[in-house]
C-alpha cells in the first residue's frame, strides 16, 4: 500500500481508521447481541451465494476491475438490522475474507489493503445506517426488524447507500483524478442495483425474524441479480471501444444501419461525419503514445458532448471517428461539425502526470455526407461512409482543420 500514490494511501488509512472507530464506539455504547443464530444463518447464506456466483464474479473481474455492485450488502444490512452494527461489521469481515480467499485462489488476487478497504467501505455505512435507526426508531424495535416503520427503514437504506457511495467516490477520485459527478457516483443502473440489494437486505432481516426458511428463496433472487449485473458488463464490453468508451465499429454500424432504415421509412434526412485528427502522429512522436491516448479520450468526450444523445458516435479506428446524425439537413450537419471542430481546437489536454509537460492541443478535419431521405433508391450506409471519407480526404488536401460537406451523389 505504501508504494501507492499519496492520495490513495491517505484515503485508505482514513476510511480504515473511521471503520475501526465506528465499530469501537458502537461496541462501547450498545450491549452485544445475546444470540446470533439468525445472523449466522444469513452469513452462511451469503457465503453460499458467493460460492454459487463465483464463476460470474471471476468473469466480471476479468472484464473490468471497476467498482461494482456486490451482493454482500444484502447480508451486511440484514445482520445489522437483526443484531446491531457490531454483528454487521463481523459479517462484513467474514464475507470479505472469504471473497479475498476466493480471489487469490482463482485470479491474480487482490492486494490485502484493498480487501481491507472494501470491508471498511461496508462497515461504515452499516454503522451509519444503524445510527439513523437509533435516532428515529423506538428502542424496542431495534432487534425486531418487522416492527421498524417503513420511513425509518427507508432512511436507514438511504443512509447506507449514500455513505457507501461517498466512500467509493472518494476512492475513485483519489485513484483516478476523476472529477465528474457521474464518474464518481457510478452509472444509474449500478446505483439502482445497489439500492435493490439493500431492499433485499431489509427484507431478509424481516423474513429471518418471521419465517426464516422463506429466506432460502432469496438465494436464487441474488443469483439472478448478480447475473443481470454481469450481463450488463458483458454488453458494455462487447459494444464499446475500450480506450475511448465510444461505440465500437461493429455496434456503430449495426445501430447506424437501423437508424438509416428508420429514417428512410419516415423520409427523414441523415448525415454521416467522418473525423480524422490532424498530424496526430506528431503528437505521439513528441509526447509519447500515452499522451496520444489522453488526446483520443478528450476528443471523444468533446464529440459526444456536441451531439444529441440519440446520435451515434463511434471510433472508426486509430484517430478516426464517425458520427451518425439523424433528422438533420446538410446545413445543420455542417453546424454540428463546425461546433465539434472549434471545441476540439479549444481543447488543452493536460497529460496524466502531475508535473508533466505543457498542455497539448490538437485539430480535426471533418468530412460530412448528407442524404435527403427522399430519393427512391436504397441508400447504403457504406455509400454514405465512403462519401464522407472522400470529403475528408478532400479537406485534408485543402490544408486540414476544416470541413468539407455535401449531399450524397449516388451512382444511377
Ligand atoms: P493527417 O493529418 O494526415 O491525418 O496526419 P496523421 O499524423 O494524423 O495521420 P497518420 O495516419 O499518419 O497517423 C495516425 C497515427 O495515429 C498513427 C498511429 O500511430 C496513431 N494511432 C493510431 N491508433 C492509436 C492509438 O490508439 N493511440 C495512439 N496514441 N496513437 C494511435
Ligand atoms: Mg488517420
Ligand atoms: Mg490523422
Amino acid at each position: 500500500m505504501w508504494t501507492a500514490p499519496h492520495p490513495i494511501v491517505v484515503t485508505v488509512v482514513l476510511v480504515d481508521v473511521l471503520a475501526v472507530v465506528s465499530v469501537l464506539s458502537w461496541l462501547w455504547s450498545e450491549p452485544l447481541p445475546v444470540g446470533v443464530g439468525r445472523a449466522a444463518l444469513v452469513v452462511a447464506g451469503g457465503l453460499l451465494s458467493t460460492e454459487l456466483t463465483w464463476r460470474l464474479e471471476r468473469q466480471r473481474r476479468q472484464l473490468a476491475d471497476t467498482p461494482h455492485v456486490n451482493m454482500t450488502s444484502v447480508v451486511i444490512l440484514a445482520v445489522t438490522l437483526l443484531d446491531g452494527p457490531v454483528a454487521g461489521a463481523a459479517a462484513a469481515v467474514v464475507l470479505y475474507l472469504h471473497l479475498w480467499w476466493r480471489a487469490s485462489r482463482w485470479t491474480s488476487g487482490l492486494a490485502p489493503y484493498r480487501a481491507v478497504f472494501n470491508t471498511s467501505a461496508m462497515i461504515i455505512p452499516a454503522c451509519a445506517a444503524y445510527g439513523v435507526l437509533r435516532l428515529i426508531a423506538p428502542d424496542d424495535v431495534l432487534s425486531a426488524p418487522s416492527e421498524i416503520s417503513a420511513p425509518a427503514l427507508a432512511a436507514a437504506i438511504a443512509t447506507f447507500w449514500l455513505v457507501n457511495t461517498v466512500i467509493v467516490g472518494a476512492a475513485i477520485a483519489a485513484a483516478e483524478h476523476e472529477r465528474s459527478i457521474a464518474g464518481l457516483l457510478g452509472g444509474w443502473s449500478a446505483n439502482a442495483l445497489e439500492i435493490v440489494t439493500l431492499f433485499l437486505g431489509a427484507m431478509t432481516a424481516v423474513i429471518m425474524e418471521l419465517k426464516p426458511w422463506l429466506a432460502l428463496f432469496f438465494l436464487p433472487l441474488v443469483y439472478v441479480l448478480h447475473r443481470s449485473d454481469s450481463v450488463k458488463h458483458l454488453e458494455i464490453a462487447a459494444s464499446t471501444d475500450h480506450k475511448t468508451g465510444l461505440l465500437n465499429m461493429e455496434t456503430w454500424r449495426c445501430l447506424a444501419e437501423a437508424g438509416l432504415r428508420k429514417a428512410r421509412r419516415h423520409h427523414v434526412p441523415v448525415a454521416v461525419l467522418m473525423l480524422d485528427l490532424d498530424f496526430f502522429k506528431r503528437i505521439n512522436d513528441t509526447h509519447g503514445h500515452l499522451v496520444g491516448d489522453d488526446v483520443l479520450r478528450a476528443v471523444s468526450r468533446v464529440i459526444s458532448n456536441e451531439v444529441r444523445r440519440t446520435d451515434l458516435v463511434g471510433r472508426f479506428g486509430g484517430e478516426e471517428f464517425v458520427v451518425f446524425l439523424t433528422d438533420v439537413t446538410l446545413e445543420r450537419a455542417v453546424e454540428i461539425a463546425e461546433r465539434i471542430r472549434t471545441a476540439v481546437a479549444a481543447l488543452e489536454i493536460v497529460p496524466g502526470q502531475a508535473d508533466g509537460p505543457a498542455p497539448v492541443s490538437v485539430r480535426v478535419t471533418v468530412g460530412v455526407a448528407c442524404d435527403t431521405g427522399y430519393a427512391d433508391d436504397e441508400v447504403d450506409l457504406g455509400v454514405l461512409l465512403l462519401s464522407a471519407d472522400n470529403r475528408l480526404f478532400f479537406a485534408k488536401g485543402q490544408g486540414r482543420d476544416r470541413i468539407s460537406a455535401g449531399y450524397l451523389r449516388r451512382a444511377r
